[in-house]
């Protein structure tokens, strides 16, 4: 099942992106090791998976529980995955979610801190995890708003969650530079590194704002299959 096969399309996308990745940083005075590409494999399919780890991935981004147990669990034992919930996370998905991902970046709710904690209490096991912050403060979309933030990452410490940085998906229709620096702000306020920003569109700038995580998914496999979905996790 690990058995990784190269696909041409995808190898040279994964390529591009990645010298995308070097020049950004370069421009930005920073070392192209301090970012991560996290590739967004939600709606993929397996060859796609493959293909992906046959161009030497290993960081992956999935916006649904169900779905992305169905991509990884099998591909689980495979070497130093690192797999990563982006997509908003339901209370009654938690111990899944905590089976499955090594680092969840939808923290965004005082309810999901106590779930989070409580799963980990009884596992032992505590995905490192990011705040997601609603920096639009857009009615429909997931994240703490910005002058919650802070409250909500004092309570994740407080509960024993290790707390590793911010998570934010700016409006569409908005430069997204303003909602970047605003997720710096918050960060270095509350003393945290890891800024999770950037995606097809915008990687570029994100890392010119100081992103060490950037998501990204149809500039390495192509549009989706089938239309994002919003439903919860
Ligand atoms: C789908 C998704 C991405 C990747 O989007 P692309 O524009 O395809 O790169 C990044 N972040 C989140 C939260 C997503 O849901």
């Amino acid at each position: 099942m690990t058995s990784s096969s190269s696909d041409p399309v995808i190898t040279s996308s994964f390529e591009a992106v990645r010298r995308k990745i070097a020049r950004a940083c370069r421009i930005a005075g920073r070392a192209p090791e301090t970012v991560t590409l996290v590739a967004v494999t939600k709606t993929q399919s397996d060859a796609a998976l493959e293909a992906a780890l046959g161009a030497g991935q290993r960081v992956f981004g999935e916006n649904r529980v169900q779905e992305a147990r169905a991509h990884w669990m099998s591909r689980r034992a495979g070497p130093g995955l690192e797999l990563r919930l982006i997509g908003p996370l339901q209370t009654n998905k938690v111990a899944d979610a905590v089976a499955l991902f090594d680092v969840i970046e939808t923290v965004d709710r005082v309810k999901l801190v106590e779930a989070l904690a409580m799963e980990a209490a009884k596992t032992g096991r505590n995905p490192r995890v990011l705040v997601q912050v609603n920096t639009g403060a857009e009615p429909q979309k997931a994240g703490v708003l910005p002058e919650e933030a802070d409250a909500l990452i004092a309570s994740a410490r407080a509960a024993g969650l290790a707390v590793e940085g911010l998570m934010c998906v700016p409006p569409v229709d908005e430069a997204p530079g303003l909602h970047f620096a605003l997720l710096r702000k918050i960060a270095r306020r509350n003393g945290l590194s890891g800024l999770s920003m950037g995606m097809s569109g915008d990687f570029e700038v994100a890392i010119r704002f100081g992103a060490t995580h950037v998501r990204v998914g149809s500039a390495l496999f192509g549009e989706r299959r089938t239309p994002e979905t919003t439903a919860p996790a």
